[in-house]
């Protein structure tokens, strides 16, 4: 990593003065320079990844939005491939007619499998049958995003059994991943890792996952799905003062995406055997998602200290919205 291509980076890309993102000049002369490489410590490939994701799914849907074909089941890819071919062909009229139908094609198959992927939303679908074979599989049923492993209640209570005993809360939680502050945190949901409309079809693609992870995924797939600064909010971990905390998106987002320890040395935790969490790379930078990594409990800098009472928990986060006022001048 070449620290002097970073500095003159930052020196070329930062604005000095607040108003310099609304000057079109200023934002033509950033988008000159180009990336260098360790401005996104070890999360280059998700960050850029989805970045791209992004803009891809944009230009998509800049010709043919989703949203119109959503709520009339009658409307196929075929219809949107109509659709979509009307609109290029205006706007790409001087591209030859095979490459316009490609991108019409293209985009037909993308925008109808998010659309039925809309459809889908809240429909279950898995059988009682499929739901015992996913929790027998494994000798240990665990969370495919964290490794949480899921207790005998939350197993009885998702196989249905009428003996279940009520899922007790937990009386120490993870301060960034605060599972148990809310009902249903701990229950086992079930989802396919692949949305049905891409093809997940298969029982393969069926897993389990905590109430807590399966709240914040929900239908997210990018890193940018959710705001781009940490909550403020002031608390303690340990003697440590903290002053973030990072979105419960990008928590899940670097689990499920890495699933294993992340450790320098190399390590055997995976979410198939170990609770893993998200700690920050650097203890005293911000909880962005260039600074979250995955870990297990062995190689937690924070260790014992993430955790701390179910109360505490949700006051903490119950505040996070709420600006610190470092001076006079700041409003609210
Ligand atoms: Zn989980
Ligand atoms: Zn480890």
């Amino acid at each position: 990593m070449a620290l002097d291509n970073i500095n003159e980076f930052i020196r070329n890309t930062s604005n000095t003065h607040s108003q310099n993102s609304w000057n079109i000049r200023v934002l033509k002369n950033i988008c000159g320079h180009k990336l260098p490489d360790g401005i996104f410590h070890e999360n280059q490939t998700i960050l850029q990844a989805d970045a791209t994701t992004m803009w891809v799914r944009w230009f998509v849907e800049s010709l043919c939005s989703p949203t119109r074909y959503i709520e009339d089941r009658s409307k196929n890819e075929a219809h949107i491939f109509q659709d979509a071919l009307k609109r290029i062909n205006d706007i790409f009229s001087s591209s030859p007619r095979p490459h316009r139908e490609a991108l019409a094609e293209l985009i037909a198959k993308k925008v109808y499998s998010d659309v039925r992927s809309e459809r889908e939303i809240g429909r279950s679908f898995a059988t009682k049958e499929q739901k015992i074979k996913l929790i027998t599989s494994s000798s240990e049923p665990r969370c495919w995003i964290c490794g949480y492993k899921f207790n005998e209640n939350a197993i009885d209570a998702f196989l249905g059994k009428r003996t279940s005993n009520p899922i007790q809360p937990p009386h120490l939680v993870d301060i960034f991943r605060p599972r148990g502050i809310h009902k249903n945190d701990l229950r086992i949901d079930i989802e396919h890792i692949i949305p049905v409309s891409r093809g997940g079809q298969a029982e393969e693609n069926l897993a389990l996952s905590c109430g807590w992870c399966n709240r914040y995924k929900s239908s997210k797939t990018s890193i940018y799905d959710v705001t781009s600064r940490p909550y403020r909010v002031k608390f303690k971990i340990g003697k440590t003062l903290h002053y973030e905390l990072p979105n419960p998106f990008w928590t899940v987002r670097m689990s499920a995406t890495h699933q294993t320890c992340q450790h320098y040395d190399g390590c055997e935790k995976s979410v198939k055997n170990a609770e893993l969490f998200v700690s920050l790379s650097n203890s005293s930078g911000s909880p962005n998602p260039t600074n979250l990594q995955v870990v297990c409990s062995a190689h937690d800098p924070l260790n014992f200290d993430r955790f701390v009472s179910t109360d505490t928990a949700k006051e903490i986060w119950s505040n996070k919205r709420k600006k610190i006022k470092f001076d006079f001048n700041e409003e609210d």
